[in-house]
């Protein structure tokens, strides 16, 4: 492929900054978009004064920045959300506005500064409680459990309104749970944190038999970029894919890869029995698991299991915490 001229939104984050670590060893131009609310300077730091590198400390949710700074790239890898989905019932609004709000404001750069193509990180939690698993990308109806989903959900039909209006060429990736270093949020960061502070006992949200599929970032940033590359080579407009692993593991199972790579013994679980039948939380979907044949037929295919990628990213994830 030749060089592209790329923006990254939510780029010093977790899936962001892997994502740009990528891009530049292909040797593309890079242009990060953060506001560092949760991204980190650490993640981008070896890149800052490369010639193909820009960082733009720019809140997305400011639209005069916004349309005077995303311009002169042909793709917007478009991350910069707030991923919390536990937020979605405490605050609604940061979830609307840090991802739909921002959502319209990318776009209507795009627009306005003629940029063809737009990557988007969207999330199996558009689908809601599903009863088709492996759940394909065109299960209906798409009934989203939480605000987070539906801010994604929002997020996809915007992107495809102003894909067909203005002629913007789409790509829309509904990833699984990614995990690997530098997450700073999500079931394995939670449990190492819970556990650092008391070694004897761990709080497991929920009933411990929420069963959901976990994807290593390194295959991730491989399925974004891989199929990016297809993608530009297709006639379509929009492409929807999901993007996860091909198995499924419980939290109780992520539990215990945890405590094992901690090298701890005798932990005590005590199960909150969490929410309507053992979710988590209000709004978390109890059992995930993607069909994914539609990547694996363009060329794509995760080289770990579920099991797998969460023991590298609870390995990963506590010798970060060492260094802190
Ligand atoms: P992250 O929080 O590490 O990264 C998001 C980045 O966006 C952060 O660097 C943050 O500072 C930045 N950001 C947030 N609001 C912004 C704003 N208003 N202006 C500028 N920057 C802003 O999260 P992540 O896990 O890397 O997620 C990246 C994307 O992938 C998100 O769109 C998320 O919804 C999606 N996603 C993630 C997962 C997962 O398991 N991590 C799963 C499905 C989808």
């Amino acid at each position: 492929m030749s060089t592209l001229r790329t923006a990254v939104t939510g780029g010093a984050g977790f899936i962001g900054s892997h994502l740009v670590d990528y891009l530049m060893s292909k040797g593309h131009y890079v242009k990060v978009f953060d506001n560092f609310s949760a991204g980190k300077i650490e993640n981008i730091r070896q890149w800052m004064s490369h010639e193909r590198f820009e960082l733009y400390k720019v809140d997305l949710k400011d639209r005069n920045a916004v349309f005077e700074k995303l311009k002169d790239v042909d793709v917007v890898f478009h991350l910069a959300a707030n991923p919390e989905v536990r937020l979605g019932s405490q605050d609604p609004y940061a979830i609307y506005s840090d991802n739909v709000e921002v959502t319209f404001n990318v776009l209507e750069a795009m627009r306005l500064n003629g940029i063809k193509y737009i990557v988007f990180t969207s999330s199996s939690t558009v689908y809601g409680e599903t009863n088709v698993r492996p759940t394909p990308e065109d299960y209906s109806p798409m009934e989203p459990i939480s605000v987070y989903g539906a801010s994604k959900l929002a997020c996809e039909a915007l992107i495809m309104g102003y894909a067909h209006t203005f002629n913007i060429k789409a790509l829309i990736l509904r990833l699984a749970n990614i995990v690997g270093p530098r997450a700073q949020h999500g079931v394995i960061y939670d449990f190492i944190h819970k556990l650092l502070a008391d070694p004897t006992q761990l709080e497991i949200l929920g009933d411990g038999s929420q069963r959901k599929s976990y994807l290593y970032i390194s295959d991730c940033i491989e399925a974004i970029y891989h199929l990016f590359r297809e993608f530009t080579k297709s006639n379509a407009l929009i492409e929807v894919y999901n993007i996860g692993s091909q198995d499924w593991i419980t939290v109780k199972e992520i539990a215990d890869i945890v405590v094992e790579e901690m090298g701890l013994k005798g932990v005590k679980y005590r199960f909150t029995g969490g929410v309507e039948g053992g979710r988590g939380w209000r709004g978390d979907v109890k059992y995930m698991l993607l069909d994914v044949s539609k990547a694996l037929e363009k060329g794509w295919r995760p080289k770990h299991t579920s099991r797998e990628a969460v023991r590298l990213a609870a390995r990963a994830l506590i010798k970060e915490v060492g260094k802190c």
